[in-house]
């Protein structure tokens, strides 16, 4: 959809910046509260991620019936999953079905980066600009900007000197990347990575896989969804629904209630085996009761995915390579794959360790390392995203006294809630740092903090209230208890993207908040049931 309008200056209640899931989703509801919304969108088209990662294997890592919208009972009842896993494709495709069938896409101005945003407390409203020239003045804006949609370039010297093509998993060319009878390196082994480099080793002619840090994965055990199982679902999708609502990750599944130490090792084996064989991304994780808390129950699950590599690489040395030890499994995101370890058997793949042969910078013809020159055609960027804070800190956000919301969180994100920010009236963030987001079925999360902010802009209206504030107090304490809560756990003891520690100089700061939706969804609610607490109106 390539915009054509000329600049636009104008004024609405609401604006909304991103056309993703969570976009969409307040563009819906905002419609039915009978309020106008000018969305604003990066991208050429309704989506998000899943308009802009479109590298091959792209695909969900929580189940296809359970990464869905649940707000319509006859839109979840009429669509169907062809997949446990849908692909990047499918998924784009639900999109685009879910915006034709509650005609989404008629506010939103396309291919528009929102740049600033400044508040004015006299006029109570927020004036927003775009890089097409457009002013929008609007009493609420909401950010649904995605927490992974800043894609992050590899800090390498030189890249422009390179002479082949470099392509971005995070921003890949729609008309796709022949990798037939190619040189291919990739570079990057998160989720992205492990997805994409089984099916780049297909088509190339040699693919180079440079490794900083390994990651732990587990198998999709992909496939057709059987009907059968899809129809029973569906005659209970309501009530299962509401399960995903007050479930820890926003999927279901059962609580553990021992400890790995308290189940013989042969049992503690057969019941990983089951999760393995069943492909769920974190069964692991919670398997036993103390896997994320204690270090030799997590030590016990990680062994175990360790040995998993060891008996599918054949190579020794190359499964060594591939096999974490620098974390505990979990603390970096678990990735799920299709394929990634064998592919390392394959004649054509290699792997370099960039933690013994560091990259030194790209050539005109490939990349060199502190080792040796490699050849390349093509070099993919696996190097994911300025996660969480990267894309509410990318546009210049100016709130209440003048302060940008880049100082006010120089020293790392601050919110209550999550969904809020001192300084910052009227602006609420969808999925922030603070909530559960990243760590849960993000669908669900989406739904809640949507449904939650439009619950408030509903409640203002009502009582003839024209500003809503966090409370520098209720923001310190949420931030203390948001840290806290992460630091009883493993979670924060590995350089992850969650901390921020992928992006050089970025504060290293634990963002989301662990506690699970169910019990975040539990405070939410409480808090507006107490009529806000923690917020003050004007
Ligand atoms: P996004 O989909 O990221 O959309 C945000 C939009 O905002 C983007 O289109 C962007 O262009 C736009 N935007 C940002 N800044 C601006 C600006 N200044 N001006 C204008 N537009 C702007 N989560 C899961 O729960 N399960 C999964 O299986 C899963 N798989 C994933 C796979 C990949 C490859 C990636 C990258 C993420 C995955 N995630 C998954 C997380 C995923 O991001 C969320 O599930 C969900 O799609 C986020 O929706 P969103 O609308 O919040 O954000
Ligand atoms: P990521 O997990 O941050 O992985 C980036 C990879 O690039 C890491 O291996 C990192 O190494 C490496 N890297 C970064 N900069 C580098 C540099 N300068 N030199 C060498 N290596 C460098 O990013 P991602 O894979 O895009 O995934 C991000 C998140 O998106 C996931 O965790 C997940 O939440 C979501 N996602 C989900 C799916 C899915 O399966 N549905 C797919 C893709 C993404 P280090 O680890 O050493 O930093």
């Amino acid at each position: 959809m390539t915009r054509t309008s000329q600049a636009e200056t104008g004024s609405t209640d609401v604006v909304v910046v991103g056309a993703g899931f969570a976009g969409l989703y307040m563009h819906h509801r905002l419609r039915a509260m009978g309020l106008m919304a000018v969305g604003i969108e990066a991208a050429g088209d309704v989506g998000g991620t899943w308009w802009w990662n479109r590298y091959p294997g792209a695909r969900c890592d929580i189940r296809s019936l359970d990464y869905s919208y649940s707000f319509d009972a006859d839109l979840e009842q009429e669509w169907n999953w062809s997949e446990k896993y849908a692909t990047q494709p499918e998924i784009l495709s639900y999109v685009n079905h879910v915006s034709d069938r509650f005609d989404l896409r008629r506010d939103i101005r396309f291919e528009t980066r929102m740049t600033s945003a400044r508040w004015s407390d006299s006029a109570n409203e927020w004036t927003v600009e775009t890089d097409h020239g457009d002013q929008w003045t609007a009493r609420f804006l909401v950010m649904a900007v995605g927490a992974l949609s800043a894609a992050k370039e590899p800090e390498i010297d030189d890249i422009a000197s390179f002479n082949g093509s470099i392509v971005h998993t995070a921003k890949w060319p729609h008309e796709g990347v022949n990798f037939a009878d190619k040189l291919v390196a990739v570079i990057g082994t998160g989720s992205s990575g492990i997805q994409s480099i089984p099916l780049i080793a297909q088509q190339a002619r040699h693919l180079t896989v440079f490794q900083r840090t390994p990651n732990f994965a587990v198998p999709a055990q992909n496939g057709p969804l059987d009907p059968e199982m899809v129809a029973s679902l569906k005659q209970r999708y309501r009530e299962h629904r509401a399960e995903q609502r007050v479930s820890h990750g926003g999927v279901v599944s059962p609580s553990p209630e021992q400890s790995a130490h308290e189940v013989a090792p042969d049992e503690r084996t057969m019941r990983f085996d089951a999760i393995w064989e069943e492909g769920m991304l974190f069964g692991f994780l919670g398997s036993f009761n103390d896997v994320m808390i204690d270090p030799s129950a997590n030590a016990i699950v990680s062994d175990y995915l360790r040995d998993r590599i060891r008996s599918i690489v054949s190579d020794p040395a190359t499964a060594e390579l591939l096999c974490p030890t620098s974390y505990p499994v979990g603390a970096k995101r678990l990735c799920l794959d299709t394929g990634y370890f064998e592919t390392f058997n394959r004649p054509n793949v290699s792997l370099v360790d960039l933690r013994s042969t560091p990259i030194t910078r790209l050539i005109p013809n490939g990349i060199e390392t502190t080792e040796s020159l490699h050849e390349f055609d093509v070099i993919v960027f696996a190097t994911g995203f300025d996660a969480m804070t990267g894309p509410l800190l990318a546009p210049e956000i100016i709130g209440k006294d003048g302060e940008t919301l880049r100082d006010a969180w120089s020293a790392g994100p601050r919110t209550y809630l999550g969904l809020t920010s001192h300084g910052f009236p009227n602006m609420f963030m969808i999925t922030a740092p603070g909530s559960p987001s990243v760590m849960t079925n993000m669908l669900v999360s989406i739904e809640q903090h949507v449904d939650w902010s439009s619950e408030v802009i509903a409640w203002m209206a009502e009582h003839g209230v024209q500003q809503i504030e966090p409370d520098l107090e209720a923001q310190d304490a949420w931030v203390d208890h948001v840290n806290e809560i992460a630091n009883f756990t493993l979670f924060p003891k590995g350089n992850s993207w969650y901390l921020g520690a992928n992006v050089p100089g970025k504060p290293r700061v634990f963002m989301p908040y662990i506690a699970g939706v169910g019990p975040y969804r539990e405070i939410c609610d409480g808090v507006a049931s107490d009529n806000y607490r923690g917020f003050t109106f004007q």
